[in-house]
């Protein structure tokens, strides 16, 4: 992909964002773009960055800590780890990243926890939630997510800020905005549960999908395709 249509991408993406908040009534300042470049060259983000995006979500540990290093003269960008966490990976999740959407498990967190270095502040993290009960998910069933944050919040160098899904994909608009809206009903009933969290972060919302999200309250939309163009099936 030429920079140039990743600059043009970015523009349109931030436009799209800006009409569904003003159609849903939403201040487009509370809605982040996160820029989803697995597969994605260092240099496709470098193209990025030169439109001031600096969050970027990952999905592959190694290609991620690879870009990181490629990109070492970027220190302002912020790296998200979206994808899924092996247990025996977790330390440099915890050493490399600002942001962690996929948490789903106590020893994940415990060990992340342990691992997170004294120099960076704590680790951000958002809990996955499955919330279309799909099998071949990740991410904890909507009853298990107060038990799981109520455990999150022990942790002092983990930052518990809300909450995360990936709902089945459908092209229906209500059906969208039915699995959003019921992840925004989750972070309201844990927020109630949990007065002294700071719950705030609902990160939904990919390519085909990000009206529906921002409709339902999505504060981070995760987009891929719609910056970078198509990715290879490497992986
Ligand atoms: C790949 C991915 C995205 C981006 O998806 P697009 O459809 O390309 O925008 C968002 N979130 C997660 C968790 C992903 O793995």
């Amino acid at each position: 992909m030429f920079p140039s249509l990743v600059t043009e991408h970015i523009a349109k993406v931030r436009q799209q964002v800006e009409q569904a908040c003003l159609k849903f009534g939403r201040n487009p300042l509370d809605v982040q773009v996160l820029a989803v470049s697995k597969t994605q060259p260092a240099e496709a983000i470098r193209a990025a960055a030169a439109t001031g995006q600096q969050a970027f979500g990952e999905n592959y540990l190694q290609e991620a800590l690879q870009k990181q290093q490629q990109l070492a003269d970027f220190p302002e960008l912020e790296w998200h780890f979206i994808g899924a966490i092996q247990s025996n990976k977790t330390r440099e999740l915890a050493e490399n990243f600002a942001w962690l959407h996929t948490l789903d498990r106590l020893k994940i967190a415990q060990r992340l926890n342990d691992q997170r270095p004294a120099h960076l502040p704590p680790l951000k993290v958002l809990i996955q939630v499955n919330i279309s009960d799909e099998a071949s998910k990740a991410g904890v069933a909507p009853a298990e997510a107060l038990a799981l944050a109520k455990q999150v919040m022990q942790l002092p160098r983990l930052a518990l800020c809300g909450l995360m899904c990936i709902p089945k994909a459908t092209e229906d608009f209500t059906e969208q905005r039915q699995a959003f809206a019921q992840l925004a009903a989750l972070q309201a009933d844990l927020k109630q549960a949990l007065p002294t969290a700071n719950l705030n972060t609902l990160s939904m919302g990919m390519s085909s999908d990000l009206e529906a999200a921002v409709a339902e309250g999505s504060t981070c939309v995760r987009i891929g395709t719609a910056i970078f163009g198509l990715r290879e099936a490497k992986h």
